[in-house]
């Protein structure tokens, strides 16, 4: 068999999972990693793949070997792999105060959700990677994302599990309660933008290769969350007389029913802006997502990112997700946010949070290798039609933004290999911007 890109390895490592012991888990605890991101070979980087989260039959497996770990595939040899250095940062944590909320969190990095909860389990887990105890959904220790971004959940309540109508995919495991809403709690914005800081001076000049993104569960009201992404950006000013330099300022948000929310947005200092269909047809929309924003019409859509086009200096993306909906409506939508001069970031369907119901009730399945190979190309090649750059989000455990196009290098200080390039030589530097912002294609060109 023909050598696989490595694109097509991590496809394929995508669709299956890592399985890994628990004693290698700890081992690798013990050794200062995070273990649960993976990065392959060289400057290549990718998001974290869950090793429990769907992958107990995966043919994949994480092996010690001489001077590193591999990942073995039906026992032969598939792929080095290397891992993120756990950040002094990680550390940090936030309470709200009572005994029982001891687990809060402040930051969390979107790819940890399924290991942390791997399938819906939603325990705290110990130095050896077993679950001690329930969190009833929270997650248990702050966390800082790790493969090159920042990312900072202001709420993990949304108001349409607590509606009782979440979208069917969701990544939040459990049901709704208030104590998920953070940025209700006193002092959660103040222990947050602390632990910014403090991110801030351990990263040192590599957060300029750093993303940040707010994301959160929709919040009531007609900004969709807008007014709390704005407090966490005011905070993080409040707290270091300004925003640090990171290489994007993202919010991930349903459209806002008001423009104004956007321009209020960028005021804030939020460069780039998210908005995800998740799913593109109509009937669709209304199965997968029974709620307020599976009734939105796509046209709400269209007008906000045409407006927001003009309003954020940096990119105006969506995602659609695929394995939820058929192949076509969703290359459907890649085109036409496409004509918009959006790209679509295509995710599989993964099981985690309410997806976990999707795939064991409903038989949903996370798409196989092959499917999203032939999906990833098809909508590379209407980025390229379109001349539009491959989406630029960096991060969650479903996303790969290099498949479509675009490379990620890995930043010095959240890794344990080092690099040639370093802090201190700030003029070899890699800007992500400038070298990688308009190289879009097919796989192919990868
Ligand atoms: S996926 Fe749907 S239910 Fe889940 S947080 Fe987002 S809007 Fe809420």
């Amino acid at each position: 068999m023909a050598e696989l890109s490595v694109v097509e390895k991590k496809i394929r490592i995508q669709g299956h999972g890592i399985r890994i012991t628990q004693e290698l888990k700890a081992q690798l605890q013990r050794e200062g990693y995070y273990p649960i991101a993976l990065t392959w070979l060289g400057d290549d980087i990718t998001g974290p793949f869950s090793f429990a989260g769907y992958g107990e039959d995966s043919p994949y497996e994480l092996r010690k070997i001489d001077g590193g770990y591999a990942v073995f595939d039906k026992g032969k040899f598939f792929s080095e792999a290397d891992f993120y250095r756990k950040p002094h940062f990680f550390d940090r944590t936030w309470s709200n105060g009572s005994a029982d909320d001891e687990v809060g969190t402040v930051f969390i990095d979107e790819g940890m959700s399924g290991v942390i909860t791997p399938c819906g389990q939603e325990g705290l887990i110990d130095e050896q990677g077993d679950i001690l105890q329930i969190t009833r959904g929270r997650f248990p220790y702050l966390t800082l994302a790790c493969y090159n971004g920042l990312v900072a959940w202001p709420s993990w309540g949304c108001l349409y599990t607590k509606q009782n109508h979440p979208c069917k995919f969701c990544c939040i495991p459990g049901d709704y309660d208030e104590s998920k809403v953070l940025i209700n709690h006193a002092g959660w914005l103040d222990n947050f933008a602390d632990t910014v800081a403090a991110a801030a001076e351990e990263l040192g000049d590599d957060i300029r290769q750093c993303s940040f993104t707010v994301d959160a569960g929709t919040l009531p009201g007609r900004d969709k969350g807008a007014r709390a992404y704005i407090q966490v950006l005011e905070a993080i000013k409040k707290r270091l007389g300004k925003l640090p330099e990171f290489y994007y300022t993202r919010a991930v948000i349903e459209p806002p029913q008001d423009d104004e929310w956007l321009y209020a947005l960028r005021d804030a200092g939020f460069t780039d802006i998210q908005m995800d269909a998740d799913v593109y047809d109509t009937e669709e929309r209304k199965r997968i997502m029974p709620n307020a924003k599976g009734y939105r019409p796509i046209k709400d859509y269209e007008n906000t990112f045409v407006k927001a086009k003009d309003i954020f200096p940096g990119e105006v993306a969506s995602q659609l997700i695929a394995g939820i909906q058929s192949d076509e409506h969703l290359l459907k939508g890649v085109e036409h946010f496409a004509s918009l001069g959006v790209p679509t970031l295509v995710t599989p369907f993964l099981p985690f949070g309410q997806g976990v119901k999707l795939r064991k009730e409903l038989g949903f399945q996370v798409p196989s290798a092959t499917k999203m190979l032939g999906i990833y190309e098809k909508a590379a090649n209407i980025l390229t039609k379109h001349n539009i750059g491959a989406p630029e989000f960096r991060g969650g455990v479903s996303s790969l933004p290099e498949v479509m196009g675009r490379r990620h290098k890995r930043v010095a200080s959240l890794t344990n290999k080092p690099q040639a390039v370093s802090s201190g030589d700030e003029s070899k530097l890699l800007h992500p911007r400038s070298e990688t912002s308009k190289r879009c294609g097919a796989v192919a060109q990868i």
